[in-house]
């Protein structure tokens, strides 16, 4: 067993947990964005959404969902991001299945990423590439 989340989990490498169920284990990320950034990841290991079942996707967004109302009593934010880095293409460094929870505070600085727009028709074919997959 070579995945850090997988250790961490196990009690191997030691990590601030914030919350634990039957399924779910949460941590504060070692390089927080803002402090009480928090992972929340599956006990078992997946890589990612698509190897995730939809019934341990579910117990993990409860989790998510849990930490971040916690986030708010606790550390008294205004609100906070939810983030999941799906491949490594799009910044998934460890490959265990993990959302990030963020607190946010409005003086933080911290922006989100560019935006772009669509040229004449291009919008409605992008649309249909993926509805087709979908419908
Ligand atoms: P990813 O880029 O895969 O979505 O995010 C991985 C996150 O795990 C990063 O934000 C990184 O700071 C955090 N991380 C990596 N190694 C450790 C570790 O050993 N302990 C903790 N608590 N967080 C880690
Ligand atoms: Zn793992």
């Amino acid at each position: 067993m070579s995945c850090i989340f997988c250790k961490i989990v196990a009690g191997e490498i030691p990590s601030y947990k914030v919350y634990e169920d039957e399924d779910v284990y949460a941590f504060l990320d070692i390089a927080p964005v803002n402090y009480g950034h928090t992972l929340v990841v599956s006990r078992k290991h997946f890589t990612n959404m698509e190897e995730i079942p939809e019934n341990e996707l579910c117990q993990l967004i409860k989790a998510v969902k849990k930490v971040g109302k916690a986030l708010k009593d606790g550390l008294g934010v205004a609100g906070y991001n939810i983030g999941e880095n799906n491949d490594p293409v799009a910044g998934q460094i460890i490959p265990h299945i993990h959302f990030h929870v963020m607190p946010r505070r409005a003086d933080d600085g911290l922006r989100l990423w560019p935006q772009g727009k669509y040229e004449e028709g291009k919008a409605e074919k992008i649309a249909e590439k993926i509805r087709k997959v979908l419908l």
